[in-house]
């Protein structure tokens, strides 16, 4: 495992200075990344730049801001932030992960192909199949872990390969550089959903992948209070094109909304630090219960892809999934029964988690199908919070035991 305090930086005791100025490590990158005193009150944090238009000295004679769909000093401060946090160029933010991503298939043209994950997110999914369908993309859902496939899938029209990892609810990791590196064979772009991981633990771009998609809404705001989303890239001419589709389409995330997600990033390395740990602690809980026949979580030696999880994040993360081994209705009153883990669709906030694949987020898909991909009736997702591992574990004991009346 990597030291995580080592950031974009061969030596974790020393800070590098390039043409950009000094690099820090990341716990001060989310700090002051795009922050400065704003110049005539020395007010430490961005203000909220609550407005829609801006002065012009002249016709078209600005000073850096026309129009705040196109650009606003909140959202600059934040999409700096994000980019450096990413150890990238170019942050773009968007008012939902949903807004960045389609921002990526706004990259394409009807005839092209993507290749993506059998696994990924269901609002990916969504929007791919039944949004961007119907403009004549098309899209091919294979096991990204399996590259055989992966390249067998990759055709001449094929522009993108869109990779998530850890993947949802059963938490496969992909292997970033081996996926760009097919992308690239085939003059396609990589785009990795860097949501679960977060740039504190994983750095797609640093791996090779050409455009990171965030969901804020998630560990990067981190108090489930905000939706927003951003993408990030080292190519220039990739973040103009991106420039222009978020200015154009327009799903620009508000200055408060800004606001809140610089708020956040400020913490999300100690945050994720207690994630991490909690989770770990949780994982080798269940991993020794009786009640549970199986835990997805990368930390753990028995994950299949743990080799390739410690080479490629410097921590495992706050989200696992496990088996409850009974009934659906009894994995139902797990999830009801608890108290500390609110049961609630949605992740990445200081708060734990709870939900049931099976009954809620994957109910659509008919069992037999859903039993094939491994989503069991008594699969529980949690996304771990920060509060105290001992009433994380006395929680879960007590809905097990509900459960099992
Ligand atoms: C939540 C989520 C999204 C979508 O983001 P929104 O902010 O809800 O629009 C995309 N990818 C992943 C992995 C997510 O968890």
């Amino acid at each position: 495992m990597t030291d995580r305090s080592d950031h974009g930086d061969g030596d974790p005791d020393a800070t590098d200075t390039d043409a950009d100025g000094p690099q820090f490590r990341i716990e001060t990158t989310a700090i002051h990344a795009g922050q400065q005193p704003e110049p005539e009150t020395g007010a430490l944090m961005t203000p909220i730049y609550a407005n829609s238009t801006y002065e012009q000295d002249g016709p078209g004679d600005h000073r850096g801001y026309e129009y705040s769909r196109t650009g606003n000093p909140t959202r600059t401060d934040l999409e700096a932030n994000l980019a450096a946090l990413e150890d990238g160029e170019f942050g773009r933010a968007f008012s939902s992960g949903m807004g960045a991503i389609n921002t990526v298939l706004n990259l394409l043209s009807a005839g092209d192909h993507v290749v993506t994950g059998d696994d990924v997110y269901g609002g990916t999914h969504r929007i791919f199949t039944q949004v961007y369908e119907e403009y004549d993309l098309e899209f091919d859902f294979v096991d990204t872990t399996d590259h055989d496939a992966v390249r067998d899938a990759m055709r001449e029209e094929t522009e993108l390969l869109w990779v998530e990892t850890p993947t949802n609810p059963l938490m496969r990791v992909n292997d970033i550089a081996a996926l760009a590196d097919i992308a690239h064979e085939h003059g396609a772009l990589c785009a990795v959903d860097n949501t679960f991981a977060t740039p504190y633990l994983q750095r797609p771009l640093e791996h090779g992948a050409d455009i990171v998609s965030h969901s804020l809404t998630k560990y990067l705001g981190g108090h489930s209070d905000v939706v927003g989303g951003a993408l990030v890239t080292d190519d220039a001419d990739l973040d103009e094109r991106i420039g222009f589709y978020q200015n154009s389409v327009g799903a620009t995330p508000s200055p408060f909304d800004c606001f809140l997600v610089l708020r956040g990033t400020k913490t999300l390395p100690v945050r994720m630090d207690r994630h991490c740990d909690n989770a770990r602690d949780l994982a080798a809980w269940l991993d020794d219960h009786d009640a549970v026949s199986r835990v997805y979580y990368p930390g753990l030696d028995s994950h299949p892809q743990h080799d390739l999880a410690s080479d490629q994040m410097d921590d495992f993360g706050g989200m696992l999934s496990f088996e409850f081994d009974g009934t659906l209705e009894q994995a139902s009153t797990v999830v009801e029964e608890t108290a500390v883990f609110t049961l609630a669709e949605s992740l990445g906030g200081v708060e734990s988690l709870i939900e049931q694949p099976a009954a809620m987020t994957h109910a659509a898909i008919p069992k037999a199908e859903r039993e094939a991909a491994g989503l069991t009736d008594g699969l529980i997702r949690v996304s771990v919070g920060v509060e105290h591992i001992d009433d994380m574990t006395a929680d879960l004991q007590a809905a097990f035991d509900a459960a099992l009346e």
